[in-house]
């Protein structure tokens, strides 16, 4: 099975699982895990911020971020089909009871002047109480729902830079920040300078088998971790994971350039495909999405044939390149969606 449905169904490797049997563990809600706090180290480190904070998911180091950053009645802004806004499960409402203001980007992107246009600026003729404050800019790098597509340095600069002036605090969702410095050649820790605390995964293309990452000021960092323990992420021996995610950092960030030239190469392929649309601008690093008139049909077909993807909207297919997929691969299911479309279409 050839299996693009997400970078996240990545297995350890045999070299990886070795790391995690030798891992030495301790608790890590007593900081007692060396293997854990070795990745907090190194990981604030790339990020050139002074702490991380080792957690199980992504999502829940986003929902903890927004805590930290807000208070219940407030307003974020950010990008209309960020994870957080809307693969959470409404967490940002449920544990902050905040309200969330989605920006129309164009691939995932706004500008500063869409910053500026979404948060009220108090006029003397109007109580400023009939504003609720708008307390945090959350930016999504690589945006997920838009293809993986890649924030511009200089535009994230502007944006953080007007929120800052107004008064917001800045978060990166950086799930996949790994996947832009790869393909941008530019230091996460430069992209992480533009904002107050950023998040990042290991289990998506690096390959590890569980656990992200919440980096920020040290101050703030241990104060989350209150919010850590309060929504369930004490998680004792966790050393046995953090060393997959050590083993990841070290040896599977370059190789995410191969992600991303399978990705281009299927992109391309299929948008030679009359049956098929694919938008190659969006198309920047290893998400794939291209669009058919029966999904659904094409997909499950796929499937029979030996081809994992998912269907998410009405035409439309996604599918993601990662550690587990080789460049024959990648050949192997083009084949499979030309065949598949040409006798389902
Ligand atoms: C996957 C993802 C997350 C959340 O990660 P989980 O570990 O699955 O909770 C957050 N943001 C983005 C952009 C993602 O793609």
């Amino acid at each position: 099975m050839i299996d693009l449905r997400s970078d996240t169904i990545t297995t350890p490797s045999s070299a990886m699982r070795s790391a995690i049997a030798d891992a030495i563990v301790g608790d890590d809600v007593y900081h007692d895990d060396p293997t854990v706090n070795r990745l907090e180290e190194l990981v604030a480190g790339l990020l050139g911020k002074q702490a991380a904070m080792y957690v199980p998911t992504g999502t829940m180091s986003n929902q903890i971020a927004v805590r930290m950053h807000t208070q219940p009645g407030d307003s974020v802004v950010l990008e209309a089909t960020a994870h957080i806004a809307a693969h959470e499960m409404g967490g940002a409402a449920h544990h902050s009871g905040v309200t969330l203001k989605g920006i129309t980007g164009r691939l995932g992107v706004f500008d500063a002047e869409d910053v500026l246009n979404q948060v009220p600026v108090p006029h003397p003729s109007l109580p400023s109480y009939l504003f609720e404050p708008h307390t945090l800019l959350c930016i999504e790098n690589t945006h997920n729902e838009a293809g993986g597509t890649i924030w511009p340095l200089e535009t994230i600069d502007a944006a953080t830079t007007t929120a800052a002036e107004l008064g917001l605090a800045t978060h990166l969702d950086g799930a996949r920040l790994w996947n832009a410095s790869a393909a941008t050649g530019i230091d996460p820790a430069r992209y992480a300078s533009a904002f107050d605390t950023v998040s990042v995964c290991f289990s998506k293309g690096l390959g590890a088998p569980i656990g992200s990452a919440l980096v920020g000021d040290a101050d703030f960092i241990e104060e989350a971790r209150r919010f850590k323990q309060m929504f369930g992420g004490g998680f004792r021996q966790a050393g046995l994971i953090a060393a997959g995610a050590l083993y990841a950092l070290d040896h599977n960030r370059d190789r995410l350039l191969d992600d991303h030239a399978n990705a281009t190469r299927f992109a391309t392929t299929l948008s030679r495909i009359p049956a098929i649309t694919v938008d190659l601008e969006s198309v920047q690093t290893n998400i794939v999405y291209f669009d058919v008139d029966d999904p659904v049909i094409v997909v499950d077909t796929c499937l029979s044939e030996g081809l994992a993807m998912l269907v998410l909207g009405p035409t439309r297919i996604r599918a993601v390149f990662h550690l587990d997929v080789s460049a024959a691969d990648t050949d192997a299911a083009i084949e499979i969606v030309r065949r598949v479309t040409e006798t389902t279409m």
